[in-house]
């Protein structure tokens, strides 16, 4: 298998399967993203503890296999992460997709699938698609900043 076949077979697992889709409840933050390019809506689902841990996330959405795989990819990697963990993380993310920089999770095994979505560069009309989970998590997340 090349590893072209393979990463698409991680984007459609997830979408076949997403993981922690539905609504959490009961939750802290709801955060509503939109991506009017390709019609994809996705809703965050968050709780964060007092130690500013992420200790809860889901999401709920529909649209294209690109937006709904890369959210559901990202609840799995922030749950149990600070919250300033995640902010590097949707940094590192955003710099793969947005600017050329290299493939930053190759070596960690917690985050290598993100890998996959890097493919993605080749359709720039996707990208939007593919950052759509992790802009409207940014989105809550400077929310929270807001209302400490
Ligand atoms: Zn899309």
């Amino acid at each position: 298998m090349s590893i072209d076949e393979l990463y698409r077979e991680v984007i459609l697992d997830h979408f076949e399967n997403p993981r922690n889709k539905g609504a959490l409840d009961p939750h802290d933050m709801l955060e509503h993203g939109y991506n009017p390019l390709c019609g994809d809506k996705i809703d965050i689902y968050l709780n964060i503890d007092d130690a500013g841990v992420v200790s809860g996330i889901s999401f709920d959405g529909s649209g294209c296999s690109i937006s709904q795989a890369s959210v559901s990819m990202l609840t799995e990697v922030v749950e149990g992460k600070p919250v300033q963990e995640v902010e590097d993380l949707i940094g590192q993310f955003k710099g793969m997709m947005l600017e050329d920089e290299p493939n930053p999770f190759e070596d960690d095994e917690d985050l290598e699938e993100l890998g996959a979505l890097e493919g993605v560069k080749n359709y720039p009309v996707r990208i939007k698609c593919a950052l759509l989970g992790w802009t409207t998590l940014a989105e809550a997340l400077k929310k929270f900043h807001e209302s400490r």
